[in-house]
This record gives structure tokens, sequence and C-alpha cells, in this order.
């Protein structure tokens, strides 16, 4: 059928712009409630207006996950509106590189509070809701966004770097605890994607860089990792995709 996702109950963090935004529209067309969560709240509105033009079903939820009290009561939200969340979409994230030397020590902490704090907190406040769904044998999926960053050895990545690939052995980790009670848990590890991932980037020459690398080469675009996410939550339940890279064709 054209909405293999019919009754499920999505999550998005990193809704509110680049593959968070495109994936949660695509999750919507196949047939998901989608809570989109993200910090813009004028940026989720217009979302949920778009994806209910196209008939579907979505919650705005204005939230800093870096907080867990908000992201606590951002949980309590979607189960009142949406019902229990059975799909979670981990994503919001930022990447800041810079040379070590610089000692851009505000944006290791951001960098840190939001990749690692935050994505735990996401997992804290709904890892109650895909644990009771798959009791009851119904579907369970967490889905953290990592990167190609998380093994590659990438000069001024130090810090992303680092929280890309705690997100990656984590999510090995909880597969361990997780798989056995029917959970599936993955990680995605993108390379370029054109999003706005590099506008937050300070430091001139590294923003040069990603600004070249998208210029150069057919980068994915935020539909490719939207794709990749439907296919990993559509498989039946006893598949678990557990770790899928994707990479533009012409990245080396
Ligand atoms: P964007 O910058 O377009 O999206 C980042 C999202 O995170 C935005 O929706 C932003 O919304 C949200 N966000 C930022 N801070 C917070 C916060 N404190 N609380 C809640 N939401 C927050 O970039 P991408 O779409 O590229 O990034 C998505 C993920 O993909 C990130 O984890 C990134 O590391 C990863 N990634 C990206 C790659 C790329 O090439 N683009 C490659 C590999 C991985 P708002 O500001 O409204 O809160």
């Amino acid at each position: 059928t054209g909405t293999p996702l019919a009754g499920r109950v999505a999550v998005v963090s990193g809704a509110s712009s680049g593959m968070g935004a495109v994936t949660a529209r695509r999750l919507a067309e196949l047939g998901a409630s989608v809570a989109v969560l993200a910090r813009r709240k004028d940026r989720l509105d217009a979302l949920v207006r778009d994806i209910e033009a196209a008939g579907g079903t979505a919650l705005a939820v204005a939230v800093d996950v870096t907080d867990r009290e908000a992201v606590t009561a951002a949980a309590r939200q979607v189960a009142d509106r949406l019902g229990r969340a059975d799909l979670v979409f981990n994503n919001a994230g930022v990447q800041l590189i810079s040379g070590i030397e610089e000692l851009k020590v505000d944006d290791w902490q951001r960098q840190i509070d939001l990749n690692i704090t935050g994505l735990m907190n996401v997992i804290a406040a709904f890892l109650p809701h895909l644990t009771a769904s798959a009791a009851e044998g119904g579907p369970a999926d967490l889905v953290n966004t990592s990167s190609i960053a998380a093994t590659r050895i990438l000069e001024k990545f130090s810090v992303y770097s680092g929280t890309k690939a705690y997100i990656s052995h984590l999510t090995r980790l909880l597969r361990v605890e997780l798989g056995p009670r029917m959970v599936r848990v993955a990680t995605i590890e993108p390379g370029m994607v054109d999003t706005e991932l590099p506008d937050h980037v300070t430091d001139p020459d590294a923003s040069k860089l990603m600004a070249g690398l998208i210029r150069d080469i057919d980068v994915l675009q935020g539909a490719d990792i939207a794709e990749t996410v439907a296919f990993m939550a559509a498989v039946p339940r006893h598949v678990n995709l557990t770790e899928i890279t994707v990479l533009p064709t012409a990245q080396a």
C-alpha cells in the first residue's frame, strides 16, 4: 500500500530544518502521525500546516532538547495529543568544527550539550513509549542520527566527531538491552547532506570547505535520508537494520 506507516506515531527531533523536516514530511506522507520537535516554533508551525494540507497529521512541539524537563513535558504532550510514540528519529544536532588550538570552548560545549545530552534526554523521555509498544507486540524504532564523522579522521572535527562516535557506539550498546525486548535501535551515518548544518560553523575555513563540497559534488538531499529512515521503519518487525551509512556517490 502507499501508507506502510499508517497507525504509527513518530517523533522527529531537529525537525525545523534540514533532514529532520524532510523526514517528518515523508513519514506523514507514508501514514504516520508525526510530532515535530525543535526550538523554532514558526518553522514547526509552517511544517505542520504543510503536512496537514497534504492530508497528514502532525503536532508542533517547541522544545530545546538540552532541557531535560522540557523534553519530558514534550513526551507527555505527544502521548496526550497523538498517542504513544513508536518511532523516534533522534536527529537534532549541531556541527561547529574548528581547530582545537582556537579553544572555542563554547562551541565544544554546545556540541556536547546537544549531540550527547540532548540525544540522551530524548531517549529518556520516549524509551518508555517504545518499550510499551514493543511489549504489546507493536512496532518500536529508535533511529539516532550519527555521521560518517563518527569513524573518519577529519582535521578540525575532533569534538563533533567525538559526539558522533558516542552516538554510534551508544547505539550498539543499546541494541544489546533493547533488541531482546523487540525495540529496534539503529544509527544512520550520513555523508554530506545539503542542509542548514554548515550555516552554524563560525570557523571561516571550515565553512568554506563545506560550502565547496556542497557546490562541487552532487551531495545528498534531505529526501535521501527521509527515504532511508522510512525504509528502516517499514521492514518487518524481526528485521533490524542497525547501522546505515548513506554517502553521496561522488563523496570520497
Ligand atoms: P540543520 O541545521 O538543518 O538541522 C538541525 C536541527 O536541529 C534543526 O531543526 C534545529 O532546529 C535542531 N536543533 C538545534 N538545536 C536544538 C536544540 N537545542 N533543541 C532542539 N532542536 C535543536 O542540519 P541537518 O539537518 O544537517 O542536521 C541533522 C542531523 O544530521 C544532525 O545531528 C547532524 O549532526 C547530522 N548530520 C548532518 C550531515 C550533513 O551533511 N548535513 C551529515 C551527517 C550528519 P532549531 O534551531 O529550530 O532548534
